[in-house]
């Protein structure tokens, strides 16, 4: 079962990578032309969260390290469809790319940090699904944890705009607004501070380590949370099947070529 699934995706693999290192010889990275590229060009970083080492949740049939690489790469391959953006990935395969060592969980994340700084990223967009400790079927839906006010403000307005653009897609598959328990708002677009980790000028740090520390690399970072796999609902008609990954990964693309307001390729 095992076996067949991850020949399955090593197909989409194979094809995806040969899209991604095309993709990657055509991005330009002369300082002169920077400030054009940047209103020209965006590079977009999907990171898949999680990995075979790094394991997310999982539930039922549900293994979220494959979920997340499914959805990103979709993603990746409708925002293709548009001009002016790069899409990198800062994983390509289920396995970790970034040494594979179970207790090496912040080295990965750091290190997916480094690849969207390598890659000049404009943004890193971090794809995730849920998994409520208590197993609490009530919720449900999909929420968007954006930079909080701190530090770098700009961060937390761009990440505002790009989050609702987001869930405004989401919501639009059928997946509700999650009023995520942890920190409640009712927005779907959630910030949350470390209890202990400051920025340089004093204010909290922000909880997730990929979103502090892409704001301190200067990159805005988002992590969007599909939907619960521990609900019925959101697992069997959202989480389930490749086509239902495939309308996420769309959703995705389109929430973020909106908000960047990109054209589709003539
Ligand atoms: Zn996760």
């Amino acid at each position: 079962m095992k076996k067949s699934l991850k020949r399955g995706i090593s197909l989409i693999l194979g094809l995806s990578m040969a899209l991604a290192l095309f993709t990657a010889t055509t991005f330009e990275s002369e300082a002169k032309t920077k400030k054009i590229q940047a209103k020209n060009n965006i590079v977009v970083v999907l990171d898949a969260g999680h990995d075979t080492t790094h394991l997310g949740c999982h539930y039922e049939n549900f293994e979220e390290g494959l979920a997340n690489l499914y959805i990103a790469y979709y993603c990746k391959q409708e925002l293709e469809r548009y001009s002016g953006v790069t899409v990198q990935m800062t994983r390509y395969t289920l396995e970790c790319p970034y040494g594979a060592d179970p207790d090496s969980a912040n080295t990965c994340l750091k290190s997916r940090v480094d690849y969207a700084k390598n890659a000049k990223a404009d943004v890193l967009i971090s794809l995730h699904n849920d998994y409520d400790p208590d197993l609490d079927k009530s919720q449900s839906g999909s929420k968007v944890i954006i930079p909080n006010p701190n530090y770098k403000p700009q961060m937390y307005l761009q990440g505002t705009q790009l989050g609702q653009s987001i869930l405004s897609q989401l919501t639009a598959t059928g997946l509700t607004v999650n009023n995520w328990k942890l920190c409640p708002n009712g927005t779907g677009i959630v910030t949350r501070d470390s209890g202990s980790g400051k920025y340089p000028d004093g204010s909290a740090k922000d909880y997730y380590a990929l979103i502090n520390q892409s704001k301190s690399a200067g990159i805005p970072c988002i992590i969007v949370e599909h939907a619960f796999c521990t609900n019925d609902s959101d697992r069997l008609n959202h989480l389930s099947t490749p086509e239902q990954y495939q309308q996420l990964g769309i959703a995705d693309a389109t929430g973020i070529a909106n908000y960047y307001g990109l054209k589709l390729k003539k």
